[in-house]
């Protein structure tokens, strides 16, 4: 049965569409380490959503586990109507789902042009879309444009970051998944990683966000649910959520 509430939120967030992302009961162990507890939300297209929490609260590894990285206990991830039980991850990055991980993972000895190459290595579509993309993706951080035949590892840590969501967005997503893009970042860069971020969803790519800076990613997203010790607590609109007192006291430092 579904409240009425429920039912509100449900056509304000999907205007009746199917969520392009369904997590039911989603539960996640390292060994005896209980990470994430039987968690359930839901990513409606064309929306940023944000899960976040403090450190171990379990962001990580649920989006390890949306991109096929982690197999969960528990629990099912379904995308685009399909259950990706049992899909690898590079067979979940060919339906569309592409992850900027977190503390970047560029290759470092690559050049900033044969990193965005490879993260376009799971396209089937013509090589002129591709071109097209990549010109895009270049628009977007054009920081990247002037560093093309820089090896990526000596390029500063924000440029790396970008890097990092230049090359997930190559792989043509309809998912963008990105845990932590402001860690480590200068303010000023913090705010363009954002911006970037929201212009991404501006073109029509769902985002899932991950982050620790609960303010940043509050202010962008649409969406937000608070996890904790492995368990979701508060969701809602992510502009209610930024006035909310719990959350101010606990993730906005009020
Ligand atoms: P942070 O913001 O600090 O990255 P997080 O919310 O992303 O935190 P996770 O990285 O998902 O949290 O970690 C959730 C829990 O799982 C933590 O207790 C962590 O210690 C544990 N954990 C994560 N990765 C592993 C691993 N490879 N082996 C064992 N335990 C792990």
């Amino acid at each position: 049965m579904t409240t009425a509430t429920e039912a509100q939120t449900a056509s304000v967030r999907g205007g009746g569409a199917a969520p392009l992302l369904a997590v039911k009961d989603l539960a996640v162990s390292y060994g005896n380490i209980s990470a994430v507890r039987g968690i359930s939300f839901d990513v409606f297209p064309g929306e940023i959503v944000t899960l976040i929490g403090s450190n171990g609260a379990g962001k990580s590894t649920t989006l390890r586990t949306v991109s096929g990285l982690l197999k969960p206990r528990r629990g099912s991830v379904t995308f685009n109507g399909k259950d990706l039980k049992g899909i690898p991850g590079h067979d979940v990055v060919k339906l569309g789902i592409c992850q900027s991980p977190e503390g970047r993972r560029i290759f470092q000895r690559m050049s900033v042009s044969e990193n965005l190459d490879l993260g376009a290595y799971a396209r089937t579509d013509s090589p002129e879309q591709i071109a097209a993309d990549r010109e895009n993706v270049l628009e977007l951080f054009p920081r990247l444009r002037e560093r093309l035949s820089q090896k990526a590892g000596t390029m500063s840590g924000g440029e790396q970051q970008m890097l990092a969501v230049a090359r997930a967005l190559l792989g043509n997503p309809k998912l963008l998944l990105l845990d932590e893009p402001s860690m480590g970042l200068a303010p000023v860069l913090v705010d363009l990683i954002f911006e970037t971020i929201a212009k991404i969803r501006d073109q029509g790519v769902t985002v899932l966000l991950v982050e620790q800076n609960a303010l940043a990613a509050l202010e962008v997203a649409d969406y937000a649910y608070v996890l904790e010790h492995g368990e979701l607590g508060l969701e809602g609109k992510a502009s209610d959520l930024i006035d909310d007192d719990s959350v101010t006291r606990a993730y906005l430092g009020g």
